[in-house]
Order: structure tokens, then sequence, then C-alpha cells
């Protein structure tokens, strides 16, 4: 970025032959940068909080890949976790024992958690989820919230967060005509809505993120998910959380434990393999017998279970104690007063969500409590703060659509770093 126009940079280079050969030049859509108006990050490697570029240039991430990340990159115990692994075989599409601790520790911090399969992707857990949910009930229809994220399963893209509500696609064509009509939407934290879709609609299952963080993070009106487990007991629906991003992050037992209210089923991924490919979803004993072939319902997955990511998954999960918790907790919070006061003091109005590990900053003077108040944010605005903070060594989330991620690897330095870029960037913003 900062090499003469006359001179092609590395990533330049990278960027114009991904091009050819990816669509975007990317492997999933937000990281092309488009909602922020530049071109793709290549990133060359990364060591506890910061990145480094194709170019050298360095950064203090806060992305962390999208949440995997909570110990921040290469951590010593996941990177000799999964080496030792990776000496024994790295797959061999059959039982191991590491897959046994990992369900077992599990279990331990999410006690509505009693059995799981894993997957090797969110996507695949929730798509699973949803077929043992239709199974268990002889239902079709499935509840989702306009703006969450569950994945890229053809039922839950219409209205969806995170990339789609990013490049501004309110519903993928080649999704069939029959399996969208299969999803309901309603709008996040409007109890109304909720009730009147129930009644109305015969529902395999709700689907929530219990903390909505592909909308920006979007916590739940006091009373919501509670009202989420009343109206699933009354419409004989099962009551699906999607915490690929909440688990394991919100705290110990991700936001079921944090607000009290206990799902049917759970989907996990994310920090659940510890920054390789896998996730998880799990319930009761009685339903996860369901899947074959214990029970009818097949899903299977020749890596799922995979040794490298579950040795990854254990070694982040043990340095996961309460201590960590009260850290990850105290980094948030220090960050969202900062960002704060950093857009106080230029005068912009914005709106710092939180909840422990997770934060988003709304360009707008009033709180975000749905996806419609996330869309009417100055995202123009937005996209040339993150481009402010790029050329200042700071690496936000490139779509306002999109939660920061505080990590566990973040230091007071990475911190002040942020709020005075933060600041700067601010005041460019309004001159700009
Ligand atoms: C990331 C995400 C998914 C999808 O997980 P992938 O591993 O990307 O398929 C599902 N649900 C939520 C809430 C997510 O944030």
């Amino acid at each position: 970025m900062t090499a003469t126009r006359f001179q092609t940079t590395r990533s330049e280079e990278l960027y114009r032959r991904a091009l050819e050969l990816l669509p975007g030049g990317v492997n999933s859509p937000v990281r092309a940068m488009r909602a922020i108006a530049r071109d793709p990050v290549f990133v060359a490697r990364g060591s506890g909080s910061r990145i480094w570029d194709a170019d050298g240039n360095e950064y203090v991430d806060w992305v962390g890949s999208w949440g995997p990340l909570i110990l921040g990159h290469a951590h010593p115990a996941v990177v000799e976790a999964v080496i030792a692994a990776a000496r024994n075989g790295t797959t061999f599409g059959a039982a191991t024992e590491g897959e046994v601790s990992l369900a077992a520790e599990v279990a331990a911090r999410i006690p509505s958690v009693q059995m799981l399969r894993m997957t090797s992707s969110g996507t695949e857990a929730t798509m699973s989820a949803l077929r043992l949910a239709r199974a268990v009930t002889g239902r079709e229809q499935v509840l989702k919230f306009s703006g969450a994220y569950h994945g890229h399963v053809d039922g839950l893209l219409a209205e969806a967060g995170s990339g789609l509500a990013t490049q501004g696609i309110p519903a993928s064509p080649g999704v069939p005509a029959a399996t969208a009509r299969a999803t309901v939407i309603v709008p996040w934290n409007e109890p109304d809505a909720l009730r009147a879709a129930t009644e109305e609609h015969r529902l395999a299952a709700i689907i929530a993120e219990p903390v909505p963080a592909n909308m920006g993070v979007v916590p739940p009106a006091p009373g919501f998910l509670e009202l989420l487990r009343e109206q699933a007991d009354a419409a004989g629906a099962l009551l699906v959380f999607d915490e690929v991003i909440t688990g394991f992050r919100i705290g110990r037992g991700g936001a079921q434990e944090r607000f009290r209210v206990v799902p049917d089923l759970t989907i996990m991924g994310k920090v659940v393999g510890g920054g390789l490919p896998a996730a998880a979803y799990g319930g009761s004993r009685e339903l996860m017998r369901r899947i074959a072939p214990a029970g009818d319902v097949y899903q299977a997955g020749t890596l799922s279970g995979n040794p490298l990511a579950v040795a990854a998954g254990l070694a982040t999960l043990e340095l996961l104690d309460a201590g960590a918790y009260d850290r990850l907790e105290a980094v948030t919070v220090r960050l969202a007063d900062g960002l704060r006061e950093a857009a106080a003091q230029s005068g912009r109005p914005v709106v710092v969500q939180q909840v422990p590990g997770l934060l988003t900053v709304f360009f707008t003077a009033d709180p975000v409590t749905g996806y419609s108040g996330a869309v009417a944010c100055d995202r123009d605005a937005y996209g040339s703060w993150c481009r402010a903070l790029l050329a200042r060594g700071v690496y936000p989330p490139a779509s306002q659509f999109e939660a920061w991620f505080p990590s566990l690897a973040h230091t007071d330095d990475d911190l002040d770093r942020t709020v005075s870029a933060a600041a700067e960037a601010f005041a460019e913003v309004r001159s700009g």
C-alpha cells in the first residue's frame, strides 16, 4: 500500500492471478473485501494477535479467521498438538480416542449436549441438525430470523446475514423453490411476529443464533430467548441454537449458559476446531440416537472427527478456563470502550454493541436491534473507516455485518494501537 504507483506489489500480483483461477479471487466471499471497496489482503502468516500480508505489512488482527482463533494465531499448544497428531497419521476414516475425549469435553461444558456428531463445517452441522429436527417432528418448515446466518444451507439462504448481507444478496439463485418455501423468516427481537409465525406454521424447528453475530452483533432483547423456548414448546417444534460463533466464546458453556435458555439441539463450529476444519451438532441422547448408525437419520463424513482437527480443538478447549473467559471479557470491554471514546472525540455517531468475545461498530446513532437497523447504517462510512484502519496496521472485519473477534492473544499494546488508529480513522472519515 505504501509502494509507488509504478511497482506492482506481491498482493496485487497474487490478486490478478487469483481472479483468473478463483471466483472473485477468493474461496469465501467476504475475504474479497468488496464491501469496503478495496482488494483482498493476501495473508502470508500469523502469530498471536498479528498477521503479515504477502508484502510484509503487519496488522493487529481482530478477525481471527472469523472466530476459531480464540487463542490467537499459531498458539504453541495448538501447533504442538497438531504436529503430534499428524505424526501418527492425518486421517483414518475410523474411530479414534480423540473424538471420544472431545465429545466428553463438550458435554462437560454444555449440559444440553449429551451426545454429538462431528462434521467438517458449520454448514454441514446446521444442515444435519435440521434433517434430524424434521425427522423427529415429521414436519418440514423451519423458522429462522432475518439477518441470521447458518452457513450456506439451501433453505437458510433467504435474508441471511454474513456474506449474503455483505454482497446485498436477498436469496441465492439455485435454491429450489420448494426448499425456500420450507423456511419461515421472522425479524429478530420482535415477539409479536414470532408468536404469529409459530401459530400460523407447522414448524419442525426454530433456529437462531442466540446472539446473532452475522448482521453485526445484535444481542437478544431481555426475554426474547425465553420466548423462543416457550414458542417452540407450544408449537411442538425443536429449538435449535446455532452456537457456531457464541459457543466456547461468550462463556464456557456458550450463550445457553449465559442466558440460561436451553435448546434441544446445539450447533457448534469455529472454536471447537481450534482453527482446523471441525464442527458438530448435539443434544440429548434421546434425540441424537436417531442419527445413523444408532438410528435411521442418515448423515456421514469422510473427514468428520479428523484427528488433526480434534487435536486442535482439544488443545484449545483445555486452555479455556474461567480465568481465560475473564481475560477475554476484559479485552472486549477495553476495545469497545476505546472505540466508543475514539468515535466520540471525532463527533462521529457510532454504536458499539458487544457481548464478551464479540463486538460490532455500527455507523448509526441508535442501537441496532435487528437486521433492518443493521442495513440502515452508513456502510460507506464503515468501509472508508476500515480502509483507514488497514492503512494503519489494524485489520477489522471487512463488513459491518460481521463481528470483531477479540482473542486471548490481544495485548494492551494491541488495544492502544487499535484505539489510536481508530481515532485517526474516524477523523479521516469525517473529513473525507
Ligand atoms: C460461520 C457460521 C456458520 C457456518 O460455518 P462454516 O464452517 O463456515 O460452514 C454457521 N452458523 C454461524 C452462526 C456461523 O457464524
